[in-house]
């Protein structure tokens, strides 16, 4: 019998360089990753262009070798897998799980949580339409690793975009199909990503794979009290405190670095951290999910 290797991934948008948030979740990725003796991939989320800013996947690359998050293969693109998000939009179409819709935003999110819109009905032509998903499946709750039970009660059963009007995919169905085509078996991510994990988990049921395992990491909030994010100017990491930074963020993680260690290379700190740190500090730290559902 064949184990089945332990895969994760660390799956930043390049929207922008990486801040303190987006270390904590790399650095949680890594540190399972190496725990399980298992692969660390590095995926490129670079479907939505106009988000985008030039160069930032090779500023991303460089902030993570710089921090000593070497990641195993060659670095996964988005932009590749295209093929690959038509067939199992495809698929899901032929099956009869999705429908056209015109629904502006407004109208999307004024229409009553858990109901398909109109549209549904009006078999509209793809030309000018988002793809839908009628999300019948309703999973309701996980296990989350850090977190414990979590449960879902208003994402359980929402109808959910899987490529834009514009025709760009939408993130729910590329991680998913990207994740599935890299054998991932274990998501480690930021909280502020949990609630999209119903969604996605209603994907995997349809596509007949098994779900990762789920490990959603606490979010480092700023002075004014909102999460880290790009969107929120979080300020950019500084490769020349890498050591402080992994510090830091091992901190959020629940994990206190001994001083002697607070300006030794980053692989020593990495180290140290690959045999100290668990979920379970994590899941103990008493002010790591104080505003973990922020989404
Ligand atoms: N690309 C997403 C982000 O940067 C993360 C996707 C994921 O980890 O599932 O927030």
């Amino acid at each position: 019998h064949q184990e089945t290797q332990y895969v994760g991934r660390f799956a930043p948008s390049p929207s922008g360089p990486l801040h303190l948030g987006s270390l904590v979740a790399a650095l949680g990725s890594y540190l399972r990753a190496r725990q399980m003796d298992g692969k660390w991939l590095l995926r490129i989320e670079d479907i939505d262009p106009p988000r985008e800013q030039a160069n930032a996947d090779e500023l991303i690359k460089e902030t993570l070798v710089r921090h000593g998050l070497l990641w195993d293969e060659d670095v996964i693109y988005q932009h590749n897998s295209h093929e690959r998000y038509e067939q199992a939009l495809k698929y899901l179409r032929v099956n009869g799980h999705c429908y056209f819709c015109q629904c502006t935003r407004k109208q999307r999110l004024a229409n009553p949580k858990g109901q398909p819109c109109a549209c549904a009905q009006l078999a509209l032509s793809p030309q000018g339409s988002a793809t839908v998903l009628r999300n019948t499946v309703a999973v309701h709750e996980i296990d989350d690793l850090a977190l414990g039970r979590v449960s879902f009660e208003e994402q359980s059963k929402d109808d959910f975009i899987l490529r834009r009007k514009d025709g760009l995919y939408a993130y729910q169905l590329a991680v998913v199909v990207d994740d599935i085509a890299s054998g991932v078996t274990e998501v480690v991510r930021g909280a502020d990503i949990l609630p999209a994990t119903a969604y996605q988990l209603a994907l995997y049921n349809l596509f007949a794979q098994p779900a990762p395992a789920y490990v959603h990491l606490p979010l480092v909030m700023g002075d004014n009290g909102q999460k880290l994010s790009k969107q929120n100017h979080a300020p950019p990491l500084n490769n020349e405190l890498a050591s402080s930074n992994l510090c830091t963020a091992l901190e959020t993680l629940g994990l206190r670095v001994p001083s002697h260690l607070n300006n030794a290379p980053v692989t020593d700190i990495l180290d140290f951290a690959v045999h100290n740190w668990s979920v379970a500090l994590t899941a103990d730290n008493p002010h790591a999910f104080d505003n973990r559902i922020d989404a």
